[in-house]
């Protein structure tokens, strides 16, 4: 749906990106959120604020341990 259609709520989420095999959990990320199908839009800068803390190890992120479980034979 689209964001000029749709009263969107500013919220603060958890958002998961992965890059080269390396997960990142970004944390307080401001959002707006869809109040019907929940859907997260983001603004730009603050897509580019976490594209750019992908580049590198972040010295100020606390490392997480996570379970990467597959549910391969659900997909048949
Ligand atoms: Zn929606």
């Amino acid at each position: 749906m689209s964001k000029t259609e749709e009263a969107q709520v500013k919220k603060r989420v958890t958002v998961t990106r992965q890059r080269g095999g390396q997960w990142f959990i970004f944390e307080d990320v401001p959002a707006w959120v869809c109040p019907h199908c929940g859907h997260r839009y983001f603004d730009a800068d603050v897509l580019e604020a976490m594209e750019n803390r992908m580049k590198s190890t972040p010295a100020d992120a606390r490392p997480v341990t996570a379970w990467a479980i597959s549910l391969s034979e659900k997909a048949s």
